[in-house]
């Protein structure tokens, strides 16, 4: 495919929606996703699809109809922009335009000045909504004001940073805001190359319940079809459960389309590039080609037979977001560790509850420095779900730590205790051997479990029955003693001169 040449089109703009918590991202989102995407044939719209596109009739400048033309627009769903960070993080760009959300009845706060950053350090354009002019006690001038004040000139106020008064909840100025999106993407001139493999980002990933771990992509580049495979970070999936925004399978897919693929054989990333491949095959030998991972903070898959205790996080920045995902990477240990199934910035949603709710395990909510929805609350309380709110990170990490103890299935661990070797072997009748040896290390207890090791090969296991030193019964043979010892072995082999064995006591922890 590399070879063929690039018959660059216009793509639809993937939009990101940022500024400070509570000033409205998701009800926006919400309210765009709902009066704009069309209801799935099953009825409702899929929960794990962490994006969505929308179809959006334009209007030329002069503000007529433009003739019944619709064109696209991506909307990243995930208020908080943890997938935006993320892949920033990484020095990419997933979003082509931001939307900066300030509610006009709070004007600019921290987190507007944080979202103002990283747009600015993306180098990418953006539209301020000043939201929630609903509101009686809204002030849409007041709010410019402090845009202003931050070095954004805002259109028809001297400068050129395009805005929209909106109010998210009831929608007015809703249409304006995308048809505004739309301008600033015809000017950009977004572009792609529908004949090449597809390309783009792990915007969100989750564990299905039924079907194993998925992801959110949104491509940005080439076509994905069904029968290639995708490399993600160095987590494959053959493209062969794909789905679209609305649950519905998809044969082929191409950008900006955001999509579900399922069938990954280890969790990605979230902010983690992906490409396509022919197929299997040779997703699996680029993979091999790349460097060993990295340890990294991005949510990664538990090894084999590790346990995985599945949480999702809520912060109110995403600088103490990122705190938290380095440092839940490092809770844990070969046997367990904490996956991130979900991030974000923002109030505990019943999204969030949702998405608890549909791993084999149920995961735990952890909160800091946010507020729960009243109808998340409600929700969890019925299923079960468990949230966490903290306001200190070494307590959150310190009781996600416990957590992951007390959660983890327990595990039989054996500890040799002594080891002897055999010097006799004075009778052998089907599992019931009476032998004679010395002890080397430790002890060998009566009613202990013994490894029968010969020639560094596990043999057999056997128990001993009865145990003695000097010719008298005892619970215990310490070293260096000389000791004669009735074992029944589980299995039938012979124990034999010259064998070692290895007495180990099973702990459950
Ligand atoms: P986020 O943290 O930025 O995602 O904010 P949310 O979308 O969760 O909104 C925070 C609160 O503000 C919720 O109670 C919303 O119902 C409310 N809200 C959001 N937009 C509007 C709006 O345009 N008008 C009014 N009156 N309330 C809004």
């Amino acid at each position: 495919m590399a070879n063929k040449p690039a018959q660059l089109v216009e793509r639809p703009p993937v939009v990101v929606v940022m500024g400070h918590v509570d000033h409205g991202k998701s009800t926006l989102l919400d309210f765009i996703r709902k009066s704009n995407v069309v209801a799935s044939e099953h009825g409702g719209i899929t929960q794990h699809v962490a994006a969505y596109e929308v179809v959006h009739p334009i209007r030329d400048p002069s503000g007529s109809n433009g003739a019944g033309r619709t064109k696209h627009i991506t909307f990243i769903d995930t208020p908080g922009h943890a997938a935006f960070s993320a892949i920033r993080a990484r020095g990419a760009n997933v979003a082509d335009i931001a939307i900066l959300v300030v509610a006009a009845d709070d004007g600019v706060k921290a987190q507007t000045l944080e979202a103002l950053a990283q747009i600015r350090e993306a180098g990418i354009p953006f539209v301020v909504a000043i939201n929630k002019i609903d509101k009686p006690n809204a002030n849409v001038e007041r709010t410019q004001g402090s845009i202003m004040e931050q070095g954004v000139y805002l259109e028809k106020l001297g400068g050129d940073v395009p805005w929209t008064a909106i109010s998210a909840k009831t929608g007015a100025g809703v249409d304006e805001l995308l048809d505004v999106i739309l301008l600033v993407a015809e000017i950009h001139e977004y572009k792609a190359d529908a004949k090449a493999p597809a390309e783009g980002f792990v915007i969100e990933t989750h564990r299905d319940q039924k079907r194993g771990l998925a992801a959110t992509l949104v491509i940005g580049n080439g076509t994905l079809v069904g029968g290639m495979a995708v490399l993600a970070g160095r987590a494959i999936a053959p493209v062969r459960i794909m789905e679209d925004h609305l649950g519905k399978t998809l044969k082929e897919a191409t950008f900006s389309t955001p999509i579900s693929l399922v069938g990954f054989d280890e969790l990605p990333g979230v902010g983690e590039t992906f490409r396509a491949y022919k197929n299997k095959r040779e997703a699996e030998a680029a993979r091999e080609q790349m460097a060993p991972a990295a340890a990294s903070a991005a949510p990664t898959a538990a090894g084999e037979g590790q346990y995985s205790m599945p949480v999702i996080v809520r912060a109110d920045t995403t600088g103490s977001l990122e705190a938290i995902l380095q440092e839940t990477s490092r809770i844990g240990d070969e046997h367990g560790r904490v996956t991130v199934v979900q991030s974000g910035i923002g109030t505990i949603s019943e999204g969030d509850v949702k998405t608890a709710l549909a791993g084999e395990s149920h995961a735990v909510v952890i909160g800091f420095n946010v507020r729960i929805d009243p109808v998340a609350e409600a929700r969890a309380r019925e299923r079960g779900v468990r949230i966490e709110i903290f306001n200190i990170i070494y307590k959150l990490t310190e009781n996600l730590d416990e957590l992951l103890k007390e959660s983890a299935p327990k595990r039989k661990v054996e500890e040799t205790v002594g080891t002897a070797k055999i010097m006799k072997v004075f009778s052998s009748r089907k599992d019931e051997h009476v032998i004679g040896g010395a002890v080397a290390e430790g002890y060998l207890a009566k009613n202990g479990m013994l490894r029968i090791i010969r020639r560094k090969v596990l043999i057999g296991v056997a128990k001993i029955k009865n145990i003695q030193t000097n010719k008298q019964n005892v619970d215990r043979a310490e070293a260096p003693a000389e000791f004669g010892a009735q074992i029944e072995t589980e299995t039938t082999f012979e124990p034999a001169q010259g064998d070692t064995i290895e007495c180990f006591a099973t702990t459950t922890v």
